[in-house]
């Protein structure tokens, strides 16, 4: 089922009042010592592109938006290589609350911020997901019944894999994480190349 703009504003508006109430999230009162916001997601409740990240970062939990510090700028610069507006597309992460010192997530916090990613898809209803980085990769992939076909994200960067979501066909396309290429101008350069895939979704 399809749902109309002011549905899926609820619907997210929803989403947002929950996570901001995750009192057993392992990050809850870390947000909370910190006057830091969660990060739920930003963009266009319509985009055919979502962006997956793994979870914001200081500036993130500062603002509540996502990808506006050093890795932000970088994605700022991807999607302009391919005419792509920010506007346009939503992009958002699997954990929505900053972990401690920018640590990489634990398996009971994707856990526990999974069913928020799984329903923000089910909203928007994009036709491809972009996931970047690979804790982003490991979640969608199987998720998504790809599991047999995870690799190493040296391998699989850059490729498109079909797979069925609850209202119809999905491509996702594993991309390294634009924080990763922030001292790294060979990976920039590679993230831009893969970055030409999506144009096709355009
Ligand atoms: N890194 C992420 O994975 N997500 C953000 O929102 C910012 C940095």
């Amino acid at each position: 089922m399809s749902l109309d703009a002011e549905q899926r504003r609820e619907a997210l508006r929803q989403i947002k009042d929950k996570v901001t109430n995750l009192k057993e999230s392992p990050l809850y009162a870390y947000r909370n010592e910190h006057k830091y916001y969660p990060v739920i997601g930003e963009g266009n409740h319509f985009a055919k592109i979502m962006l997956i990240g793994e979870a914001p970062g200081r500036n993130e939990a500062e603002t509540g938006r996502p990808f506006c510090g050093a890795a932000g700028k970088i994605l700022d610069e991807l999607c302009a290589s391919i005419g792509l507006d920010r506007k346009d597309i939503y992009v958002t992460n699997i954990v929505k609350d900053r972990p401690q010192n920018n640590r990489d997530p634990l398996p009971r916090e994707i856990e526990l911020y999974g069913p928020f990613l799984d329903q923000q898809i089910n909203i928007i209803q994009p036709d491809v997901i972009a996931t970047l980085g690979r804790y982003s990769m490991i979640y969608i992939m199987e998720k998504f019944g790809l599991s047999d076909q995870l690799q190493s994200i040296s391998i699989i960067h850059g490729k498109t894999f079909e797979a069925w979501a609850d209202y119809g066909v999905i491509s996702i396309v594993p991309l390294y994480h634009p924080a990763a290429a922030i001292y790294n101008p060979q990976l920039k350069e590679t993230l831009k190349k893969d970055f030409q895939v999506l144009k096709k979704f355009l």
